[in-house]
């Protein structure tokens, strides 16, 4: 693969740094992410996605006559690079952009896509995604809860869990068991179901991190009209594979540029704090793991190429990108280990630091403890990369 951007590439590339730079919202600093109130950043992210959309770089890769920019492949990692490079902050209905949207898109009525569609680019309407259940997370085809047609409506009941965003989501695409003698994978529906119904209770679930990014949900008697389902009932688990592959799809690019800009840090980081009287980047052992982080996160820059020229050769994304995601969140861990231990004792003072230098890498730290778990357990992609990029016999 060609590593250069070919002129229009590069045109577009300008377009979205330059509308970046004049844009970006003044009050976001990426050093002081966790001292910002999480109920400011919400309205900032917001109206931060509100702009995106103004400018027609929400959605970017929808089709244009739902509101995208029709952007190819290329475009969109040009995209994600660049919004990682300049820190910017990510939009926050990722839910609705990333997998709620593209999955009405693939599947949705008409009405569907025109009640739906216009409300998640603005970011006037948050989605969460209300797959996981306390007995179901790898194993998604085991879930529990369930939809019984009644009238004109489905009574919903179950319990769903680790839903992000689920405490500010006005909609949620669900997944419900309605023929419980059917096979696991059949039987099941893909609702669309509005958070302001009726029996829906939403329980924060406060993380290491201290704050409380995703939610248990319980859902008793909920009423929900009948054609607030998406694809044919039933036939659920096919149209939550849209879904799933859209989740690792075609964020490869934000993540190994995010990755590289938090290894600069950590670079940096090692210049200014001094350990036993000297710079910690003089410790040769520090170098070393330094250097291993390095080759990490190149192999990860160039595993997203991979991934990305096999998508744009079969059109399906490929088992490259569960590789990605897996060096990804591996990798991640490692960086915010060697930060605390280079900051030493003053890494562990979370509660009494003001630092936002440390606090930062605390975040960083704490965080990357839910990467390794949050689409797709490292060891379920360790299971995909075994067999289907190494060809080895399938486990049982
Ligand atoms: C930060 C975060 C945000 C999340 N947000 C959402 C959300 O918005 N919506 C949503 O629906 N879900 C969400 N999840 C849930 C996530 O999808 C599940 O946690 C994940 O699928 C794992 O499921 P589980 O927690 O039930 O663990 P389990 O599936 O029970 O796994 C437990 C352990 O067993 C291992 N294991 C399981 N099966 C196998 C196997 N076949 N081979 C080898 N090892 C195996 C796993 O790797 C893991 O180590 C989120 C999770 C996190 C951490």
């Amino acid at each position: 693969m060609d590593f250069r951007d070919s002129p229009e590439e590069a045109a577009f590339r300008k377009e979205i740094r330059e509308w970046l730079a004049a844009n970006m919202p003044t009050e976001w600093d990426r050093s002081q992410l966790t001292l910002i109130p999480p109920e400011d950043r919400i309205d900032m992210l917001r109206a931060w996605q509100a702009k995106l959309h103004e400018g027609g770089w929400a959605g970017i890769n929808w089709p244009k006559e739902y509101g995208g920019r029709g952007a190819s492949l290329i475009e969109t990692a040009i995209f994600n690079q660049e919004m990682a490079r300049m820190k910017a902050p990510p939009p926050i209905n990722v839910i609705g952009l990333g997998m709620a949207g593209p999955t009405i898109i693939a599947h949705g009525t008409h009405e569907q896509k025109e009640r739906h569609l216009e409300k998640i680019l603005s970011a006037e309407e948050i989605w969460c995604q209300g797959f996981s259940e306390p007995g179901a997370g790898s194993d998604l085809g085991g879930l529990r809860s369930t939809a019984i047609l009644d009238g004109n409506s489905w009574i919903v009941n179950g319990q769903k869990v680790w839903t992000s965003l689920a405490h500010l989501a006005r909609w949620c695409i669900f997944l419900a068991r309605t023929d419980t003698t059917a096979p696991k994978h059949k039987g099941i529906t893909y609702f669309l179901i509005d958070m302001q119904t009726p029996g829906i209770e939403v329980r924060p679930l406060k993380q290491i991190t201290g704050s409380a990014d995703f939610n248990e949900m319980f859902f008793t008697d909920v009423r929900v009209p009948r054609e607030n389902i998406l694809g044919e009932v039933n036939d659920g688990w096919r149209v939550a594979m849209t879904t799933l592959l859209h989740e690792r799809g075609t964020l490869g690019f934000a993540l190994s540029v995010g990755a590289r800009v938090a290894l600069d840090e950590l670079i940096q980081l090692a210049r200014d704090t001094k350990r036993n009287g000297k710079p910690a980047i003089d410790d040769p052992i520090i170098r070393q793991r330094i250097a291993a982080l390095h080759v990490e996160v190149e192999a990860l820059r160039l595993n997203n190429y991979r991934a990305l020229t096999s998508v744009m050769r079969t059109g399906i994304p490929g088992p490259e990108g569960s590789l990605g995601k897996l060096i990804w969140s591996e990798s991640m861990q490692r960086l915010g280990d060697l930060a605390l231990e280079i900051l030493g004792p003053a890494g562990m003072l979370s509660k009494w630091t003001d630092n936002p230098r440390v606090q930062t890498w605390q975040y960083i730290h704490l965080r990357s403890r839910g990467h390794t778990i949050e689409a797709g357990t490292s060891e379920i992609l360790r299971n995909i990369v075994a067999e289907r990029v190494l060809g080895l016999p399938k486990h049982k």
